[in-house]
């Protein structure tokens, strides 16, 4: 059965491309049936502070991606990471170094004089643990295969492979017991029985230091299996570098939040950031459950273009239930407001809004108070006569009888016509005296939408 995992540090939100990384994994593990697991990897005590953990999960529950068990947290299991370096240690598969900071300081300046590429020498490899004196701190290293190559069939990347001497005996275990990230990630992923490991393609060469362990292990206790390996590429900016905060590279709360940006559009938005499937543009959640595969996953990096999202955010405001965007639009406002004005106002507003701080913009107007505070634009739609016209607007409509926008748009039609003048004479001051702006549902919905006192008030507010 499939297993992935997501395993984020907690670094104060969930980014874009940690969000695409779940959205794979998670993906994935329900394609096959199987396990969709997170893993919260908070051994940094400085970074991983709880709000930083809480944001990974609102994060995640925004975009709709549950998990099957409780998240494990890497911090909890230092013990564990301990007890397989030790498995190492008394194997032989690891060995104790007992080399001071200062002397691998010297190493490396070295090399650095030597134009040598900076790795530990191995010098503690063959030593006997006995050279050293007594109660000197050590730390624990692996023993890497020496000669040959590693090779990784990666579902993305295709066949990589590394040469071992490039790999050096790296730290499992510090001087004070700790474990080190690299062996953290391999013995969770056991534990956690991942079978497929979805992450960015910044982890690519970790896979080739993760490996010699797991190999190592497996040598021991049988039952540790190569995971299947799917490097993705990261995700960049529009510039081409790699998405960073230049960039704006921000949390999903702040596209939720501050842009106001829909969770399927942003599920949808990152589904289609490295994954494809023929010319299929907008999948529901289902249907990218029955198509996701990692051969659909690009070889090269996608970018990040927050014009489209919004342009996809737009289709799924369309799309969207009308009682869902009056809540989501009310949450918006400071104050309360008549949600059922809001719902009846819904449809003719969603057509034009790639956002919901738009849309929560464009209905303004329907609880604004009176004297209504006119846009530069509206001011300028009331020069010359219109003002003039705006008090015969008023005077026809106050004689309404019928307040439908058919009748409405009828009255004011024949209006214009027996002043001699275009619609469009009238409908322009209509629209700065009713909403106070120069863009709004058509007029006559308007007229309907505040009513008739509302809205003859608001003319005469206006008129001459
Ligand atoms: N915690 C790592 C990160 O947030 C991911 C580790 C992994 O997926 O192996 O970049």
């Amino acid at each position: 059965p499939v297993v992935t995992r997501f395993a984020p540090s907690p670094t104060g939100f969930l980014h874009i491309g940690g969000a695409r990384t779940a959205l794979f994994n998670w993906l994935f593990a329900r394609h096959h049936g199987g396990k969709a697991l997170l893993r919260i990897e908070d051994t940094d005590r400085k970074r991983s502070t709880p709000e930083a953990i809480e944001a990974i999960f609102d994060g995640l529950e925004w975009l709709g991606l549950d998990y099957d068990e409780e998240p494990v947290f890497q911090s909890k299991r230092a013990e564990r990471h301990a007890e397989v370096a030790a498995k190492l240690l008394a194997a032989g598969h690891a060995y104790k170094c007992f080399a001071t900071a200062e002397e691998l300081e010297e190493m490396r300046a070295e090399q650095r004089a030597n134009k040598q590429p900076i790795r530990y020498d191995g010098r503690w490899r063959d030593r006997d643990p006995s050279e050293a004196k007594p109660g000197t701190p050590f730390t624990v290293r692996l023993k890497t295969p020496r000669g040959g190559t590693t090779e990784i069939e990666d579902a993305v990347q295709g066949k990589v492979s590394v040469s071992n001497d490039e790999i050096d005996d790296y730290v499992l275990l510090r001087a004070d017991g700790s474990p080190t990230y690299m062996l953290a990630v391999v013995v969770d992923d056991h534990d956690m029985g991942c079978t497929h490991i979805i992450r960015g393609d910044d982890h690519l060469n970790n896979a080739f230091r993760q490996l010699p362990v797991i190999r190592a292990m497996n040598e021991i206790e049988g039952d540790w299996p190569d995971p299947r390996y799917a490097h993705v590429p990261l995700i960049h900016g529009s510039d081409g570098a790699k998405l960073s905060k230049r960039h704006g590279a921000l949390g999903v709360e702040a596209y939720r939040d501050d842009f106001g940006i829909l969770s399927e559009a942003m599920n949808n938005y990152l589904l289609r950031l490295g994954w494809g499937h023929g010319d299929r543009e907008e999948l529901t959640r289902q249907e990218a459950i029955e198509l996701f595969d990692l051969s659909g996953v690009g070889k090269s990096p996608s970018r990040f273009d927050l014009k489209k999202l919004e342009n996809l955010n737009g289709h799924y405001i369309r799309e969207a239930d009308d009682d869902r965007l009056v809540e989501l639009v009310a949450e918006r406002y400071e104050k309360s407001i008549d949600r059922d004005l809001l719902a009846a106002a819904m449809p003719f507003l969603k057509t034009r809004a790639k956002n919901l701080n738009e849309l929560a913009e464009g209905a303004r107007f329907l609880f604004a108070q009176r004297p209504l505070a006119m846009t530069e634009k509206a001011e300028l739609l009331l020069d010359g006569d219109a003002r003039l016209n705006l008090a015969r607007v008023h005077e026809a409509l106050s004689r309404e009888n019928d307040w439908t926008s058919e009748a409405l748009e009828a009255t004011t039609k024949s209006l214009a016509e027996t002043l001699g003048l275009g619609l469009g004479k009238l409908a322009q001051p209509m629209r700065a005296a009713l909403t106070g702006t120069t863009t709004s549902p058509g007029i006559f919905d308007v007229l309907v939408l505040l009513g008739r006192d509302e809205s003859l008030a608001r003319i005469r507010a206006q008129a001459a």
